[in-house]
């Protein structure tokens, strides 16, 4: 049987329920990196109102609130489909992909977030070049491209020539 020690950590709302013990501070690490991490109390809960997990697995949070532990919200996955799945709601880095933070490209769609900061490392960059080259850095980079690939030909004719 459960203590009521255990359940008075719980903070149930009419959706998720919040787990306030002890172990939130001390997982706390683990949860800003990993969206899929579990405590103790969730895989507990998890065995005590829905299966065993078996070895290995994951349990996901549907609800997207890793600190839930309301056993509707939460599901058994394999290493695999979990990933799988977070790779459908989250970028590669983590964004949850949102309507606010889906851009829909030609082939699929980008996370609003990472364009955002990589347009803003692009502009920092360029700026630098100007600064440094008085150009932008793609026209340098094109002049670039184009002196190594008339070096390149006019090797070739060397070559030729010889
Ligand atoms: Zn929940
Ligand atoms: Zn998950
Ligand atoms: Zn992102």
């Amino acid at each position: 049987m459960l203590e009521s020690r255990f359940w008075s950590k719980i903070k149930k709302t009419d959706s998720c329920w919040f787990w306030r013990g002890s172990m939130i501070k001390e997982n706390y690490g683990q949860f800003s990196n990993y969206v899929g991490k579990i405590t103790r109390s969730h895989k507990f809960i998890f065995e005590y109102f829905n299966s065993k997990i078996i070895q290995g697995n994951h349990i996901h949070h549907k609800c997207k609130n890793i600190i839930c532990c309301n056993p509707i919200h939460l599901e058994q996955k394999t290493p695999l489909d979990h990933k799988q799945e977070h790779k459908k709601l989250y970028c590669k880095r983590g964004h949850e992909f949102t309507p606010e933070n889906t851009i829909k490209i030609k082939n699929g769609r980008k996370c609003s977030f990472c364009s955002k900061l990589k347009e803003k490392v692009w502009k920092q960059k360029n700026a630098l070049h100007i600064k440094k080259y008085g150009k932008q850095y793609n026209e340098s980079h094109k002049e670039q491209r184009n002196k190594t690939q008339r070096e390149y030909r006019n090797q070739k004719k060397m070559e030729l020539v010889v």
